[in-house]
């Protein structure tokens, strides 16, 4: 027995009605459920954090990116991305 589609336009208001509109930030394309480890990245000054890391204010973004795309653009030069961000085992 799957979840209902339904259940997600019945929770709280920081997910409701998030749910059908998400591109892709490094494809632009619609990020679909289908996606399971699709990605949400917050980005804000690391200074700021550093400062002052308990404080939430200051200029943020969200973006989201599909996983394969994740992988493939978020290589760092001495460190990757945990697999289990992925939902993959370390
Ligand atoms: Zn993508």
């Amino acid at each position: 027995m799957g979840v209902d589609p339904a259940i997600w336009r019945c929770l709280p208001p920081m997910y409701q009605c998030r749910m059908t509109d998400f591109s892709c930030w490094f494809c632009d394309r619609q990020i679909e459920r289908a996606d399971p480890h699709a990605l949400l990245i917050h980005v804000r000054s690391l200074w700021r954090w550093h400062d002052s890391p308990s404080s939430d204010d200051g200029p943020a973004q969200d973006v989201y990116a599909h996983s394969g795309c994740a992988k493939e653009h978020l290589r760092g030069a001495v460190m990757t991305l945990e697999p289990s961000v992925f939902g993959e085992d370390d």
